[in-house]
């Protein structure tokens, strides 16, 4: 053991894929010190995740990224489901976000979009130091801190790091997973698909729109990415195996069964896998943390397998920096996996019962169900629905009639001088407390008050657009879209967490949270999911 209390970081990141590039680049812009590891020298060339959300969007919204990201991607529009007959069983067109002003979802191209993310990790120069080609061979920790046992796998050196805390962002078949002794529970389905990316020469009709080809035998997900590039990924039947579509010429007649010609597109990579429904059986273990792949797997149904790593670095980020900063106890931490278990795991469940629809396993009970009559109300389907809390850092009750657990929506707002932009520019990387036409400040105790002060908090008074007495840090609700969220739920206050979940409101009072957290949440998060289809 090494009780060495001088460090070369705050944090050390292990893997340098989608999570940890995110992990990182919070760091980096919150100026907490940060040594990253990759053992690959450059980014991994396959296309794997498709989709990026409106919430994942306004996560790199915070870091200044979203404009340069969307220039990388395409918006998706719609997705449906169609037999290979024609027949098309149900379909989902993507309603306007309430987030903010971004669509609903993105196709990406991966490799394009960890480029735009690596190339902003500029900024961070002198705060994060990432080390290419360096394989994280072992991880100790003590009561003060971590020690990461590096090797430069071109030189066979071996390098020691301490730093306070490490994340573990490295992949589904995380080796410091493995040397914390962490189970990885659930089930992987033993079927193997063949994944193919192709480029596009020439357009088809509604190529745009996300298809899943239901099918009991031969399932096909066919779905556009940005920078015209496609994909589809089909099943191996029981009969066949990777030696059956090793090469472009196997690959041909599954494309072929589609309508898909060598004059529409041109076979650029394939690869083979399966699918998993696991997660790690804790996501913290002293000072180390497991994220994205590392703490979970799910099926690629819903698209959410990435993203959900994405939201599990700027979920642990800024509790990093308040507690690395000594403004909040350690225990904040523990908030991360009972915050985070609660909607990977709704996730997962959302993308098993897509693969059963995929995979026509659906009764005919269930099947009807899905097909809203003509004149029914359009109802936000569970996969859009905004993220929320379940508990975690926030006070008071998060059931469905509360502000406290939601993500408040980011309406196009105007400042006190005049500056037009969408909320979240205002709010900044910090606490802010907003009142509905009042300042916080009225409602809060001189106590409350003091330890939101220690937390950088703002206070901000919302005002409708007729309103007169401007202050300077007053927000003007262009649209009425505050008021009307705040009203809605019987607010007056809310306070604002940095990824802006509401932490607490005057309906269930303003104290800076003091979570119970019980130990166990990964574990109780997923019992309930359905078995992987
Ligand atoms: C076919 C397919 C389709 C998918 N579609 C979607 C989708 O539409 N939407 C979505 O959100 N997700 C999707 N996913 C899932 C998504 O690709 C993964 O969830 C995501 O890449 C996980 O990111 P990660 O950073 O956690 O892990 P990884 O991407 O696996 O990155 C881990 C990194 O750690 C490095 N590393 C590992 N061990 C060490 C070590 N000892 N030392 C140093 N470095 C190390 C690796 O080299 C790697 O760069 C899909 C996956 C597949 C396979």
């Amino acid at each position: 053991m090494n009780n060495d209390t001088t460090f070369d970081a705050d944090v050390a990141i292990i893997g340098y894929g989608p999570t940890g590039l995110s992990a990182a680049l919070c760091l980096g812009r919150y100026g907490i010190k940060t040594i990253a590891f990759e053992r690959e020298a450059a980014i991994y060339p396959r296309a794997r995740a498709v989709t990026v959300s409106d919430s994942t969007m306004r996560c790199f919204q915070s870091l200044g990224l979203d404009q340069d990201l969307a220039k990388v991607m395409d918006e998706t529009v719609a997705l449906r489901w169609v037999t290979y007959g024609g027949h098309e069983i149900t379909h989902l067109t993507f309603p306007p976000s309430p987030l903010g002003e971004h669509p609903r979802s993105y196709a990406i191209y991966q490799p394009k979009m960890e480029e735009v993310l690596r190339e902003a990790m500029g900024r961070c120069a002198g705060v994060v130091d990432v080390r290419f080609g360096a394989e994280v061979v072992d991880v100790e920790q003590d009561a003060e801190g971590v020690t990461v046992v590096s090797r430069d796998l071109r030189t066979g050196k071996e390098n020691r790091v301490r730093a306070r805390y490490a994340l573990a962002c490295d992949g589904g078949s995380s080796k410091v997973r493995e040397r914390l002794g962490v189970a990885m529970l659930g089930e992987t389905v033993e079927k193997q698909w063949v994944v193919i990316d192709a480029r596009v020469k020439r357009w088809w009709p509604n190529r745009h729109i996300l298809t899943f080809w239901s099918d009991k035998e031969r399932p096909v997900v066919d779905i556009a990415l940005a920078l015209g590039n496609h994909r589809w990924e089909f099943p191996l039947e029981a009969h066949e195996s990777e030696k059956d579509f090793a090469t472009a010429e196997q690959l041909w007649p599954l494309l072929n069964s589609l309508g898909v010609t060598d004059e529409m597109i041109e076979i650029h990579q394939h690869a083979f896998y399966k699918h998993h429904v696991r997660h790690a059986e804790r996501w913290r273990v002293g000072r180390v943390f497991l994220l994205g792949d590392a703490a979970h797997l799910m099926p690629p149904w819903a698209g959410q397998g990435m993203q959900s790593g994405i939201r599990d670095a700027f979920n642990i980020a800024w509790k990093l920096r308040e507690v690395v900063k000594g403004r909040l106890p350690d225990s904040l931490l523990d908030a991360y996996e009972a915050e985070r278990a609660p909607t990977v795991a709704m996730m997962t469940a959302i993308a098993v019962q897509m693969g059963r629809i995929i995979k026509q396993q659906l009764t005919d009970a269930e099947m009807a169900a899905l097909a809203p009559p003509p004149d029914a109300p359009p109802e936000e389907p569970p996969l859009l629905r905004p993220p929320f809390l379940e508990g975690g850092w926030v006070r008071g009750s998060v059931a469905p009639d509360s502000a406290v657990g939601k993500t408040i929506p980011q309406p196009r707002v105007a400042d006190s001088s005049g500056r037009l932009c969408l909320l979240d520019e205002l709010l900044g990387d910090g606490f802010t407390l907003i009142g509905d036409g009042l300042d916080p400040r009225e409602l809060l105790s001189a106590s409350d008050k003091a330890a939101w002060d220690v937390l950088g908090a703002r206070y901000a008074r919302v005002l409708g657009a007729n309103d007169r007495g401007v202050d300077r840090d007053d927000i003007i609700d262009l649209n009425g879209v505050l008021q009307q969220w705040m009203r809605g739920f019987g607010v007056r206050v809310v306070a604002l967490r940095p990824d802006r979940f509401v932490a607490a409101s005057d309906v269930f009072g303003l104290a800076v949270p003091a979570p119970e957290i019980k130990a166990g949440a990964a574990r109780a998060a997923f019992a309930t999911l359905p078995p992987a289809a």
